[in-house]
């Protein structure tokens, strides 16, 4: 019998799992794939490694999310540099370097955007005071939205002058606030922000609730990250942890159903074997909640199905590819993020995508003379499972994507050396989303917010983390809602 089981091995599960080893429990993790991170993994090919969705890495400054999780459990973090320039932002007329360093990031503002650069400083200036506000919240790791009379009473103990100053940011919008400081119709800085939340809140300015939106472009500025190796040398470091404390990781082992038995769950994975453990967080996202546990422990769980599948989420279209390194000679930027002339305000199916290189000397990602990369762009998940056309709309989006490089970076198209796209449908294999559905829930206005899934299944000693799991998506949102997970689990096997 296991004091805690673990199911998924992504950033979310893999935090969870360390933290509840920390505390001395005895874990098992199962991974169905055999690769380590889930969507900020890795899988290599032809020469290169290629990172499965996430490339830069967030939460590492000096007592950030995933640096304090290091730092307490007595680890080195992997080599990795911080980026001075987050990315170049390249808008139909104008490349932005979206610096790291604030006062840097004032002076370009006032650059590339027209009009008063006091006005887009005075939105800054709020942007990172009520970012450090929820940070100040979400470091206490309570359970949000709050379930139980204890997840209301530990919010309470939370409640202070400053945790006030948040709630007229949690009934607005971040376009709410942009009218307020005048700049709700300023096209270029409207389409600029739009693409960092596409890619931090999977959202827009108009959908977007002010207080989240807000804590997602300030972690920009607190520090971004090229992790030498990839995003999946951290959750290596993780499992190696665990493993080194007894720990058990099972790779290649699904969990094909959980049950209730009379000391604890029933595990059920490959060749029909079982495991039992008290505890059970699950890190395979909600979109897959009902499918993994039996009818009986899914009728008591307060989430349902219908409710879940209509809220938005996005797929991924990704194409790894490996390329000669000479035709980024002439930047040292790695991440390039395009906003498509033609449609700016076309945040998916590549009207926005990132392009991520891997740093020229990193011998883990290429061989000598060649970058590794990342294309990756939303997109509508329905189209793939009912296209007729699946190989056709595969190829075009390619060629698409491939165009729009070639457009800034000359030579790019000739110079390619692998090429493998991936759609939602590509997603759901590797990873076992439901649909292909990744990065977590779209928010869709400004109180969306209250019906986020918290770490609560609503079931007894089961518990839920990930990027469908407030505080949400990426790497950083994933590690926090695993230890939020993990100190409740913990409470139960006191
Ligand atoms: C294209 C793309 C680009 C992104 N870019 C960034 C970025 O640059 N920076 C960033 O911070 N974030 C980024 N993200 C978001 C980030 O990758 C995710 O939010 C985060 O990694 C999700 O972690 P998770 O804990 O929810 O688990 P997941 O990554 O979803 O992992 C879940 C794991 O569970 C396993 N599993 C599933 N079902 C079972 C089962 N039944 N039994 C056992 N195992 C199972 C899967 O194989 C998988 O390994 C990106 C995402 C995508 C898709």
């Amino acid at each position: 019998m296991y004091d805690a089981a673990v199911v998924g091995a992504g950033f979310g599960g893999l935090a969870a799992a360390a933290d509840l080893t920390y505390r001395g429990y005895k874990v098992v993790v199962f991974e169905a794939s055999n690769e380590l991170g889930g969507s900020a993994g890795k899988f290599e090919r032809s020469g290169y490694r290629f990172q499965s969705g996430a490339t830069v890495g967030m939460g590492f400054e000096p007592g950030g999310v995933l640096d304090n999780l290091f730092e307490r459990l007595g680890l080195e973090k992997p080599p990795m540099k911080k980026l001075d320039i987050i990315m170049d932002v390249h808008l139909p007329d104008r490349t932005i370097h979206y610096y790291r360093d604030r006062h840097e990031w004032y002076k370009e503002m006032s650059r590339v955007f027209e009009g008063p650069g006091s006005t887009f400083e005075n939105f800054y200036d709020e942007v990172f005071k009520v970012g450090q506000l929820v940070d100040q919240l979400t470091d206490k790791l309570p359970v949000f939205p709050p379930r139980t009379m204890g997840d209301y009473a530990y919010l309470l103990t939370l409640v202070n002058e400053n945790s006030l100053r948040l709630l007229p940011y949690m009934t607005q919008t971040v376009e709410d606030r942009l009218k307020k400081h005048g700049l709700d119709q300023h096209r270029m800085f409207r389409t600029f922000l739009n693409g960092e939340l596409m890619d931090s809140v999977q959202t827009s300015v108009e959908k977007c609730p002010a207080f989240l939106g807000f804590a997602a472009l300030q972690t920009f500025h607190k520090g971004a990250f090229a992790v030498h190796g990839g995003l999946a040398e951290s959750a290596a470091k993780l499992a190696a942890y665990i493993r080194e404390h007894d720990g058990t990781i099972l790779m290649r082992h699904p969990v094909h159903s959980i049950e209730k038995g009379e000391a604890g769950f029933i595990l059920h994975s490959k060749r029909r074997s079982t495991f039992q453990a008290r505890q059970v967080i699950l890190n395979n996202s909600v979109h897959n909640l009902h499918d993994t546990l039996t009818e009986d422990l899914s009728s008591q769980s307060y989430i349902r199905p219908r409710k879940e599948t209509a809220k938005k989420a996005w797929g991924a279209y990704i194409i790894h590819g490996g390329v000669d390194a000479d035709v980024f000679q002439n930047t040292d930027v790695l991440y390039h993020q395009f906003i498509d002339p033609h449609h700016p305000d076309d945040l998916h199916n590549g009207g926005q995508f990132l392009l991520s290189l891997s740093e020229p000397e990193d011998r883990l990602m290429a061989p000598e003379g060649k970058r590794s990369f990342t294309l990756s762009t939303h997109t509508d998940i329905t189209p793939w499972w009912e296209s007729d056309h699946y190989e056709a709309e595969k190829r075009w989006m390619k060629e698409k994507l491939i165009r729009t490089v070639e457009h800034y970076f000359g030579g790019f198209t000739d110079q390619l050396d692998v090429v493998l796209p991936g759609t939602p449908v590509t997603f759901e294999k590797w990873l076992r989303r439901k649909d292909g559905k990744v990065g977590g829930y779209a928010p869709d206005g400004k109180y969306s917010w209250l019906s986020s899934y918290s770490i609560r299944t609503g079931i007894p000693d089961l518990y839920q983390c990930g990027d469908t799991v407030f505080p949400g998506a990426g790497t950083l949102g994933v590690t926090l809602s695993g230890l939020m997970a993990a100190k409740q689990a913990a409470k139960g096997l006191k």
